[in-house]
């Protein structure tokens, strides 16, 4: 079964009412902990990598590691996608990997640090979706510039982020410039900002509608109800696995992320994919903090490996099943791309 596009997943997911949590990557545990979580819900997965990824990683180690993720689980529907693309060649390397879908982030310009305009936001985002719908592959676009709306302040991941304090309307994507940019682009799925920011450090408090926009996507999706919406920065950030890192030695300061409960709240309003790649951090830095301190002879890297493995697996399976992406996988049969392509 292996690899299927993005939109044909999340076409799947708005029939049956779920969302696919999309799983970030840069090496094989992760990779490993990803497909066993997906194999134990029997749910298809995103599998997506940053442009930081590939670098850490190499393409070529990252392709053939997909690769042999999507061998070793053959009924498993695997959508590879890149995470924030900057530019036509970032997306188009991508698609020569075996990536099935692309984001293309036209919010920022190519430094992938300062907030770009509609008009070069939409051209950009545009050629992309014609070179990749060519060849079948999907593209999310975005609109809006993630961010606090906290702090106003943009959200640096990886080198990737606005720098610099934003507006309001920045930071809460306007539903007549969603419409407009789905209907000029082309897209297959959308990114929007509604206050959440990528890392650890989301918000510090619980957070609630004023920091926590979500009737934002409640309003787009009134306005566009065939959209697939797509929530960036969508980690939890569990407290127990805070607290298991700072009690074995590490020093995370109190904080907040999206709550599973808000999540399943968007999902009722068009979410279809949700980012998800803090947690999965804060899970292995758990376990191996944990593995480390409590067996301080060891030294066989895949002592503690395997308890992140474990850790990350845990809370890959609760996503599954709180998205409701669970039981899925084995109710799709992916389209080839050369299909995909003659569908638009
Ligand atoms: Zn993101």
């Amino acid at each position: 079964m292996a690899r299927i596009t993005l939109r044909q997943l999340l076409d799947h997911a708005a029939d049956r009412g779920y969302a696919v949590p999309a799983f970030n990557i840069s090496n094989m545990e992760q990779g490993l902990a990803i497909m066993a979580a997906a194999d134990a819900c029997n749910a298809p997965v995103i599998l997506q990598a940053s442009r930081g990824a590939r670098a850490y990683a190499g393409d070529r180690v990252l392709a053939r590691l997909i690769e042999g993720l999507t061998e070793m689980y053959p009924h498993i529907p695997v959508c590879m996608h890149l995470d924030h693309g900057n530019t036509l060649s970032t997306c188009v390397t991508a698609i020569q990997n075996g990536f099935t879908s692309v984001m293309m982030d036209g919010s920022l310009l190519e430094d992938g640090q300062t907030p770009a305009d509609y008009a070069y936001n939409a051209d950009v985002t545009r050629r992309v979706v014609e070179v990749a719908h060519a060849a079948g592959v999907s593209v999310e676009g975005e609109i809006g510039v993630l961010g606090s709306l906290e702090t106003g302040m943009g959200d640096q991941e990886d080198g990737h982020g606005a720098t610099g304090k934003l507006a309001e309307h920045q930071l809460l994507t306007d539903p007549d410039d969603a419409a407009r940019f789905v209907a000029d682009t082309g897209v297959d799925a959308l990114a929007i900002a509604m206050g959440t920011s990528h890392g650890a450090y989301k918000f510090s408090r619980k957070p609630d509608g004023s920091v926590l926009a979500m009737h934002v996507i409640e309003e787009i999706h009134s306005r566009m109800p065939n959209t697939h919406l797509v929530m960036h920065g969508s980690s939890s950030v569990p407290e127990d696995l805070q607290n298991i890192i700072n009690s074995y030695g590490g020093d995370i300061k109190p904080t907040w992320g999206v709550p599973v409960e808000e999540i399943q709240r968007g999902i009722r309003s068009g979410v279809r994919k949700v980012n998800i790649d803090t947690d999965n951090r804060l899970a292995m830095t758990a376990a191996i903090r944990k593995s480390l301190t409590e067996h301080p002879a060891e030294f066989d890297p895949r002592r503690y490996l395997k308890q992140a493995m474990v850790m990350m697996q845990d809370v890959c399976r609760q996503r599954f099943d709180a998205f409701g992406a669970s039981g899925n996988a084995e109710r799709m049969m992916p389209i080839p791309l050369e299909k995909m392509a003659k569908r638009y």
